[in-house]
């Protein structure tokens, strides 16, 4: 039987020891503030920025929203990130992604303070996480290790494929695997043999945002099978790369779409916004 990795429940859990920290810091006189900045209105972007705010609100730190026009200009943008950069109160800025197309996703991410970088995205950030150093690790791969830890799926000597390679997902989620422990193969759209490689893993992390594309034939018999995509069906129905029902009778554990990935991101960075008033 399969194990149903429950990340709704994990996540909860997360949010409910970082509840109890915060109320900690704050006795000591310490508050926590989180500037979370929009530019324009896209749909998805509004549902994600509403959840952190949410999410905020639960745990007891503050959010300072920027919703500001899709007309905004990079230089005005920029001018705000440096005012939360300079706010003694603010203690993370995250911008949310994706930028309208006259502003320059990489120059905005540069101008946070690595220090209130609780997003993980800033070379610094990323520098740090590769060697090992101290910083903020990004907020979907890092949960995805807590997913992994907290359901009793030991990592270390595991051989771990990972499919997809983007800075926010696939190439962080192997350094972090590697970290652990793991022996890591990251795959590609030029992979050769894509199924064959899928199948030598005992943890598949499948991060290619093509909707259902990983069937059985990419499994081996008993792996666990982590789903990072996020998708709407024909029907409108969310689902992940993953094809959940002819997959999962095969794993030992998969976290299913939605309520797998997806909460743990919030609750890391949460986690990431109160180590950084810690610091
Ligand atoms: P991305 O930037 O589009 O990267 C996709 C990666 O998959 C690329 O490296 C690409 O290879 C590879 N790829 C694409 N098609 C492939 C194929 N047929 N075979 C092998 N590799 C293939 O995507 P991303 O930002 O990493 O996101 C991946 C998915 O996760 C998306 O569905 C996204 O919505 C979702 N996501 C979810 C969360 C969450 O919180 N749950 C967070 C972030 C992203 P090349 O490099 O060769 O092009």
């Amino acid at each position: 039987m399969s194990q149903i990795i429950d990340g709704k429940k994990i996540s909860q859990e997360i949010k409910d020891e970082l509840k109890e920290k915060v109320a900690k810091l704050k006795e000591q006189g310490t508050e926590i503030a989180l500037a979370v900045i929009q530019v324009g209105e896209d749909p998805a972007s509004s549902v994600y920025v509403r959840n952190k705010k949410r999410a905020c609100e639960y745990i007891g730190i503050e959010s300072v929203a920027y919703e500001i026009p899709e007309t905004t200009t990079q230089d005005e943008l920029l001018a705000i990130i440096d005012d939360c950069n300079k706010n003694p109160k603010i203690n993370g800025i995250l911008v949310q992604l994706p930028l309208p197309d006259h502003i320059d996703e990489d120059t905005v991410i540069k101008a946070i303070a690595p220090e209130k970088d609780v997003d993980g995205f800033h070379p610094q950030s990323v520098g740090a996480m590769t060697i090992g150093e101290p910083g903020f690790l990004p907020c979907t791969p890092a949960g995805i290790i807590q997913l992994l830890k907290r359901s009793g799926v030991e990592i270390e000597g595991k051989e771990c494929v990972i499919i997809g390679r983007s800075n926010i997902v696939g190439k962080p989620m192997a350094l972090l695997l590697l970290r652990e422990n793991g022996t890591v193969t990251i795959c590609h759209s030029r992979t050769k043999n894509l199924k064959e490689v899928a199948k030598r893993a005992d943890i598949l992390v499948a991060a290619l945002g093509r909707p259902k594309f990983i069937d059985e034939s990419y499994v081996k018999e008993g792996a666990v099978v982590i789903d990072v995509g996020i998708h709407r069906d024909a029907n409108n129905k969310l689902c992940g790369d993953v094809d959940f029902d002819r997959v999962a009778p095969h794993t030992s554990a998969i976290t299913p779409v939605p309520g797998g990935v997806g909460p743990m991101t919030i609750a890391m960075l949460m986690n990431n916004c109160v180590e950084s008033a810690e610091k």
